[in-house]
């Protein structure tokens, strides 16, 4: 199986990129994305680790030998972009590394700094935190906060963090450094990477009609019409959309690992059960890019 939206301690996740790769053999995926916010400091660890595995695909005809394919990962990103003052998620599949790194870098400092606001905003409110020390190439993200918030006592759970601090319209909330779609999605296409609009019903700033036909007119290539938050009837439209606009198909659990502090995962790995197939014509756009 397939799964393209994962994320690591690199950044937001709770597993290490090698322990992501043992619970995806575990979890049945055979090709697995490493998608982390705004670096793409995991795939190596990632890389490395999948060269330890060689799994056996189910046999459909019960005469052929079974088939073993080497477990696959995909290297790619999310990107962090600000649309209508609500930020908007951006995948890309297959980046060149030697380019996408530097302009990155940058990005990764205004995560730094946007952190940094966020612990000042909830020192101001009464709320002192400090933050883990994040290595060079680490994306700090909310849920770093939310669990410093938990581990100062302050909240009881990830979850109340966000519902009283955090969340989009909360106290201490702080949007992300400007960055528009146009210029990830440039950014993007420009370093060889595939863009996908990264789970479109959750974003909060625009119908996702009218977004999508900004999104495609600065040369976005694909959906995620596969993500645990999407209803079946938004997964229909999305389908729809991609065949009106000639867009690829992706999909994924986005999984952050098990939570810290006993909140429920809103998501498992291999959830969305996406067949290898999906893979190819992202591939083959890829290839366009270069
Ligand atoms: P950031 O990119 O730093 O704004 O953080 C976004 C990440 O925070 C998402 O990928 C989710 O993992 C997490 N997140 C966002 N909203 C919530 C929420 N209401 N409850 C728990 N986690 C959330
Ligand atoms: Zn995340
Ligand atoms: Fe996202
Ligand atoms: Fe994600």
């Amino acid at each position: 199986m397939l799964e393209l939206h994962c994320h690591t301690t690199c950044s937001d996740g709770t597993l290490t990129p090698k322990q992501l790769v043992h619970a995806a053999v575990r979890a049945g995926v055979f090709a697995l994305a490493i998608t982390d916010h705004d670096t793409l400091s995991g795939w190596s660890e990632a890389i490395g680790e999948a060269q330890h595995f060689v799994l056996e695909a189910p046999q459909v005809d019960t005469n052929a030998a079974s088939q073993r394919l080497n477990m696959e990962i995909i290297p790619g990103v999310e990107l962090s972009t600000v649309h209508n003052d609500r930020s908007l998620h951006i995948l890309g599949f297959y980046p060149d590394a030697d380019k996408l790194t530097v302009p990155l870098s940058e990005r990764l400092e205004g995560r730094k700094r946007r952190a940094d606001q966020m612990v000042a905003k909830l020192e101001a409110l009464g709320y002192p935190i400090s933050l883990p020390e994040l290595g060079e190439g680490m994306a700090p993200g909310r849920p770093h906060i939310a669990n410093a918030l938990v581990r100062a006592g302050h909240v009881k759970s990830t979850r109340e963090a966000f519902d009283r601090f955090l969340g989009d319209d909360q106290a201490a909330y702080v949007h992300y450094e400007k960055f528009s779609i146009s210029e990830g999605i440039a950014l993007l296409g420009n370093c060889g990477a595939v863009p996908v609009w990264a789970h479109p019903y959750l974003f909060r700033g625009g119908e996702v009609e009218e977004v999508l036909k900004e999104l495609v007119d600065a040369g976005l290539m694909g959906i995620e019409v596969y993500h645990p938050s999407h209803t079946p009837k938004e997964r229909k439209n999305l389908e729809a959309l991609c065949d009106r606009y000639g867009l690829l198909r992706t999909g994924g659990s986005d999984y952050h690992g098990p939570s810290t502090d006993g909140t429920p995962n809103s998501s498992k790995l291999n959830m969305m059960h996406l067949p290898l197939s999906l893979l190819d014509p992202i591939k083959q756009a890829a290839q366009t890019l270069r």
